[in-house]
């Protein structure tokens, strides 16, 4: 019989296959005059005019689209990170989308032409905000940082992969430094040296986008200044944006420390000395990946070993390569590589 409400007839076409088929009349069968309302993921029909016939689950606006419920509403679906359209059922793209950080964040092709330049995630160049009708936004779970006390002022994004479970104070990041030298006094054993007694001359801080200069090039989530008076020991500045996430702090903070300890030892002025400051916090972040305190982390480490090896600038880039293959076999040879 036909599968339309209240209708008695003879059904005489069948749609789709198997168990999940349905038959209709030859009146209910015309789809003009009873357009076909498909799911949107795998393109059953899900309603016959206003009639439905399969279980279907309608979503919008903006998206207004129909999922069946017996498979494709129960597959995770992920969002635009910016009108929060559903782009993404299961493994099914629904429509055209970007993705970004592995597909963490997703835009889908309206959004992506509202992303904006120089709106972009500090710590990992993620896009962190789009323009709407009503002026820029942050994408989902992105945040903005402003000035201490002018909070109408942008002066810089994260985006909604480094933004959630952020640092936000240097007491928030002491353990994080903690565990850091620790690890850095092991390596500097390792290779040779003694990490150093700094006492007070060594001091660190987490700062706010624009309150220090930046590195060019790669390296823009940290700064040592290192101030050399006459014959008095060396004094260390180091500051570490602030909001961003323990790992990405501590990656950060490695490559800041050796350029400390490879001032301290007169050897900061390499020319390689960037690739080398790298190369020190991938060995940090190859020691997380193993050892790290949850899988979670231990993934947050290859992830930004991944985009370490994907950095294609010559000095944080290709140097650090260089300094990598150079040492595959001897790592403790790292000081000594710098003579
Ligand atoms: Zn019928
Ligand atoms: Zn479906
Ligand atoms: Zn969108
Ligand atoms: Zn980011
Ligand atoms: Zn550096």
């Amino acid at each position: 019989m036909c599968a339309i409400n209240g209708c008695e007839k003879e059904g005489t076409t069948t749609v789709g296959e198997g168990e999940d088929s349905f038959d209709l009349c030859d009146e209910h069968a015309d789809k003009e005059l009873y357009p076909r309302t498909l799911c949107r993921c795998c393109r059953k029909a899900v309603r016959i005019a206003d009639t439905p016939v399969r279980g279907n689950r309608p979503y919008g606006p903006p998206d207004d689209f129909r999922l069946c419920t017996k498979t494709c509403d129960l597959l995770p679906k992920d969002r635009c990170a910016g009108c929060r359209r559903i782009v993404r059922v299961g493994n099914n793209p629904i429509g055209n989308s970007s993705s970004y950080r592995d597909g963490k964040i997703r835009l889908c092709a309206t959004c992506v032409g509202q992303v904006v330049d120089g709106c972009d995630c500090r710590a990992c160049g993620a896009p962190a905000a789009y323009r709407t009708a009503d002026g820029l936004r942050p994408l989902r779970d992105a945040s903005e940082v402003t000035p201490v006390g002018n909070e109408d002022t942008v002066v810089g994004r994260r985006c909604g992969v480094c933004s959630p479970g952020s640092l936000n104070s240097r007491q928030e990041a002491q353990q994080y430094y903690d565990v850091v030298v620790q690890w850095m006094t092991g390596w500097a054993q390792n290779n040779g040296v003694a990490y150093p007694d700094y006492g007070n001359r060594l001091t660190w801080d987490v700062a706010r986008d624009a309150t220090f200069t930046t590195e060019a090039g790669g390296q823009t989530l940290g700064e040592c200044v290192t101030k050399t008076r006459g014959n008095e020991p060396k004094r260390h500045e180091i500051q570490v944006l602030n909001f961003i996430r323990p790992i990405a702090f501590q990656r950060t903070l490695v490559h800041e420390l050796t350029h400390a300890i490879t001032n301290e030892l007169n050897l900061g002025n390499h020319d390689k000395i960037e690739g080398f400051c790298n190369y020190v916090a991938y060995c940090f972040m190859r020691h997380i990946e193993a050892n790290g305190q949850s899988a979670a982390d231990q993934q947050e480490a290859t992830d930004h070993i991944a985009r370490m090896e994907a950095n294609d600038d010559q000095e944080y880039g290709v140097n650090f390569r260089t300094i990598r293959d150079d040492l595959a076999q001897t790592p403790n040879g790292a000081i000594d590589w710098l003579r």
